[in-house]
């Protein structure tokens, strides 16, 4: 296996940055992680330094090697200064807004060498419109970690209208170095995961509120009727039910009415509900934890159909090229057992 790049540079120390710059010094990468200031450069920092510690905790690192994979992120509020001129890749993390985004990487085209490869975990903009907004779009490439990023396996490698094949294969490598495991996705709202993920929560939704079953039963019987490890309220709420109802709408958008989820989410947003955080959602606040008498077998069916359907068309669009890649997909992104397409793959062998 070939070696990650000896620097890199993650831009946006939030949630996701700082565990993919964990990642990647844990790897063996110097990097340079920037956001916009020293508090929360400071707080990403403290993130890796976390991780580290959790894991000797458990006894799987030594406190040796937690200090030095902490010391190889280095924290800024200027890219520039810090020596984003020698980094090969940057990886930006920043908040999922296009205007901002792509204003990082018409900086990152400025100081980054003219080989660098940029790279962006947005959850579902367009890599094409981010690689446009820079002298390389060949050069651009979607690198789409799942949330907690130290521990997915998981990376879409989100291919935009202009990323070159050997970009690609550059960025699935860089995945793999890093002890990921990589999709190529060709872009399309919502890439693969999330679009057979959301797709499936719609319709068990849409089940629901037209059974009346209630939500405990509803999860009990996905869990229970196929390969997800949490039903679809219980992960609603995980998610946030603000969070989920943004990336639905854009869904819903581009695909139409497959994505309609009967208005069940964005009610609960409109009340203030959005799920764990918030204290109150589907079943936080509610009755998480708890289960009911009752059968509501006909949503988990609609559920993995569903997912089923839009894995699918995934595939005869060409977003990915085997049924294999969409399993994988599924089982790596979302915990799930096997995939959506599990016994069609294995037929097709
Ligand atoms: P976050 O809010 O935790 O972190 C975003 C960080 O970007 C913040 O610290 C913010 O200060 C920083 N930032 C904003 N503008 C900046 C700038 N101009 N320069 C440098 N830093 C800047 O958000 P997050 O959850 O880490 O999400 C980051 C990206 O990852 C988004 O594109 C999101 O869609 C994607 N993503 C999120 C998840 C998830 O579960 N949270 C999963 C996969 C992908």
């Amino acid at each position: 296996m070939s070696s990650p790049p000896t620097r890199m540079a993650v831009v946006g120390a939030g949630l996701m940055g700082s565990e993919i710059a964990q990642v990647a010094a844990a790897a063996g990468c110097e990097v340079v992680l920037a956001d916009v200031s020293q508090k929360l450069v400071d707080r990403g920092l403290a993130r890796v330094r976390e991780i580290g510690d959790r894991r000797v905790a458990r006894g799987r690192w030594t406190a040796e090697q937690a200090e030095e994979v902490a010391t190889r992120v280095q924290g800024t509020t200027d890219l520039d200064e810090a020596g984003a001129s020698g980094c090969s890749v940057a990886i930006e993390a920043v908040t999922e807004r296009m205007e901002v985004k792509r204003a990082i990487f018409r900086g990152l085209d400025e100081v980054l060498d003219e080989e660098a490869m940029l790279a962006s975990n947005t959850s579902g903009l367009s890599i094409t419109e981010l690689g446009r907004a820079t002298a390389r779009p060949a050069q651009v490439v979607g690198l789409h970690f799942f949330n907690p990023a130290s521990v997915m396996r998981l990376v879409e490698v989100v291919r935009g209208e202009d990323t070159a094949e050997a970009t690609v294969e550059r960025a699935a490598m860089l995945a793999e170095t890093l002890g990921k495991t990589p999709v190529r996705v060709r872009e399309c709202p919502g890439f693969l995961v999330n679009r057979i993920l959301v797709r499936a929560l719609c319709a068990a939704y849409r089940a629901a509120q037209a059974s009346g079953a209630p939500r405990a039963v509803v999860d009990v019987a996905v869990v229970a009727g196929g390969p997800a490890p949490m039903g679809p309220f219980e992960l609603g709420d995980l998610i946030g039910l603000d969070t989920l109802e943004h990336i639905r709408r854009d869904l819903a958008a581009a695909y139409g009415d497959r994505f309609d989820d009967a208005g069940v989410v964005g009610a609960h947003v409109s009340a203030g509900r959005l799920g764990r955080k918030s204290g109150a959602g589907f079943r936080a606040g509610v009755d998480a934890g708890e289960t009911e008498a009752g059968d509501d077998g006909a949503a988990a069916e609609q559920f993995y159909a569903a997912a089923a359907d839009e894995a699918r068309r995934c595939l005869q669009e060409g977003v990915v090229a085997s049924a294999d890649d969409a399993n994988v997909a599924m089982r790596l992104g979302c915990g799930w057992e096997h995939g959506p397409l599990g016994a069609e793959a294995a037929a097709e062998r």
